[in-house]
């Protein structure tokens, strides 16, 4: 059920269609299929962020770039436009205005994509566009560092997990359907190796946030994820209309 606002909240200039909510949590964890269905109950934008970082190593390797050399990536992050278009259930990641929404899924691109978001520059120009992209709120963004990074402040935070033999499972279900297969054993041993990169880096690695609620994943489906973060939202609603 969608979070209801009230004609008292209204009144009181809370408007419930402009919280921002933060998803964060490892590889195959479901943030993105949740927060998909999340922002369409709530009539929220959906922001991939991992989808931005894709989006800036497709371009870098396609340009050749060295991707050890942050200045350059920095330049490149600076100078590219990203932008989402909807698509029907999804959205369509266009990079200089070329639909690349299938190019930065590639295993090459995800290699890079790890590198590029290391560099604390490259995350600060990403972090000043996500934060651009939510200002008028009404947003549920997902990706490693929205709840502790991007937005500290964020109305409601998500911190999503799951046992890695069923992350792997659904990387590999996805590859089957995508048509590109790809082995179990490869795909969950390239997850344990992305989940350590994110976790390990200096710049902003992948943390729960104090305030985030954890959502274990592993034996529940999207939509009871999406159910218990409604729950969530409105628990946190109802506790802030209390001390206003
Ligand atoms: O979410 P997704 O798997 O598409 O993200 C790809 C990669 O982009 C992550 O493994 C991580 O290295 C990087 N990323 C990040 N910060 C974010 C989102 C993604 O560093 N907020």
């Amino acid at each position: 059920m969608p979070i209801p606002a009230t004609q008292g909240d209204r009144e009181a200039g809370r408007a419930y269609d402009r919280l921002i909510i933060a998803i964060d949590g490892p590889v195959g964890a479901g943030k993105s299929t949740a927060a998909r269905l999340l922002a369409k109950r709530l009539g929220y934008r959906y922001i991939d962020s991992g989808a931005m970082y894709r989006a800036l190593a497709w371009k870098a390797l396609e340009a050749g770039l060295d991707l050890d050399d942050e200045g350059r990536a920095r330049r490149l992050a600076d100078a590219i436009s990203i932008a989402f278009v909807p698509s029907g259930d999804r959205e369509l990641v266009l990079v200089d205005g070329q639909d690349v929404s299938r190019q930065i899924r590639k295993p090459e691109v995800e290699q890079a994509t790890s590198k590029l978001s290391a560099f604390a520059s490259v995350r600060r120009v990403m972090v000043a566009r996500q934060r651009e992209m939510a200002a008028q709120g009404g947003i549920v963004m997902d990706g490693r560092d929205i709840g502790t990074v991007v937005f500290p402040d964020a109305d409601v935070k998500f911190y999503l997990e799951a046992r890695l033999e069923v992350r792997a499972t659904r990387r590999y279900l996805e590859a089957q359907a995508a048509g590109t297969p790809r082995g179990l054993e490869e795909l969950a041993e390239e997850i344990r190796a992305r989940d350590a990169r994110d976790m390990g880096r200096s710049a902003s690695p992948l943390r729960k946030a104090d305030d985030a609620m954890t959502i274990d994943t592993t034996d529940v489906n999207a939509v009871q994820v999406v159910e218990a973060m409604e729950e969530e939202i409105r628990r946190r609603l109802i506790a802030s209309r209390r001390c206003t």
